[in-house]
């Protein structure tokens, strides 16, 4: 369920973008939204489609053999998933997308700014003392801090060892989408404490699950992008990189 939902939180977002970038009120609000909106679509797109086959396999899983077989309807719901990271652009293009042609939008500030919005957020909740947030805190600021520096060397990366830059790429796209989907869960879950209401607690049990079991691989897929990508090309002697 917090995959699902942080997956439907990404397309919310990407389509808030795409909203405001048609009716937004100044020409630069409006070019500004279509940059948000095009660098979250490769990560919609992507996270949403892969997802979607893990949690169409957990569905199996739960239900053992009888998931496996037919006659629960968990295997039709796995087979039809499975073309989704395939049409509309396969997934390593989405994630290529993302890195050569999406975070160069405005020389890099937008890409930035969107990492310390995260930043503040995870700060905030790092400092409010509620048991019932546990450690999400801390674990949304590491995941930040990954997606940080893995920007950073990624940026570097395309320009001097594109190679390796490209190798990286499906791991950034999934550290990216686990830092935003955190962050929407999070963004959610302390409006929900702050107004109350009946699901408030769900929201809130949801984003923290989401921070400690599912974005905490933020840091391990920080360190496949800055230094798996050698091994990567390393299968392939004919693309290792000058
Ligand atoms: C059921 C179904 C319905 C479809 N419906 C439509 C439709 O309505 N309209 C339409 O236009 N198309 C449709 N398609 C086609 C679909 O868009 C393509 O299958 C999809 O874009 C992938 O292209 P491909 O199959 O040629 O794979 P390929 O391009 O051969 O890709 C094979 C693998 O190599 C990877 N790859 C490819 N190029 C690179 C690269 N440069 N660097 C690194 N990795 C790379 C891919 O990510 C993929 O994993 C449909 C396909 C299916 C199966």
């Amino acid at each position: 369920k917090s995959l699902t939902r942080a997956a439907r939180a990404i397309c919310y977002a990407t389509a808030s973008e795409a909203d405001a970038a048609r009716h937004g009120e100044t020409e630069p609000d409006r070019r500004a939204a279509a940059d948000r909106a095009a660098l979250l679509t490769p990560i919609a797109k992507a996270f949403s489609t892969d997802i979607g086959c893990e949690v169409a396999s957990l569905g199996i899983q739960v239900h053992g053999g009888m998931g496996f077989i037919e006659e629960t309807g968990a295997a039709q719901y796995y087979r039809d998933a499975r073309i989704l990271p395939i049409y509309e652009g396969t997934n390593g293009i989405q994630a290529i997308d993302l890195i050569t042609r999406k975070l160069p939008l405005s020389g890099g500030h937008l890409v930035k700014k969107m990492i310390s919005e995260y930043e503040t957020l995870a700060r905030r909740i790092k400092g409010v003392e509620r048991l019932e947030i546990g450690r999400m805190g801390q674990r949304l600021a590491s995941t930040v801090v990954a997606l940080t520096e893995a920007t950073d060397w990624m940026v570097e990366a395309i320009e001097h060892t594109p190679n390796l830059a490209l190798a990286g790429a499906t791991p950034y796209l999934r550290l990216f989408a686990l830092t935003a989907g955190g962050h929407y869960l999070a963004k959610g879950a302390m409006q929900a404490l702050e107004q109350g209401g009946p699901h408030a607690m769900e929201s809130v049990g949801l984003a923290r699950f989401f921070a400690e079991n599912i974005s905490v691989a933020g840091p391990g897929l920080a360190a496949m992008v800055m230094s798996g990508g050698q091994s990567v090309i390393g299968a392939l002697p004919e693309l290792t990189p000058a």
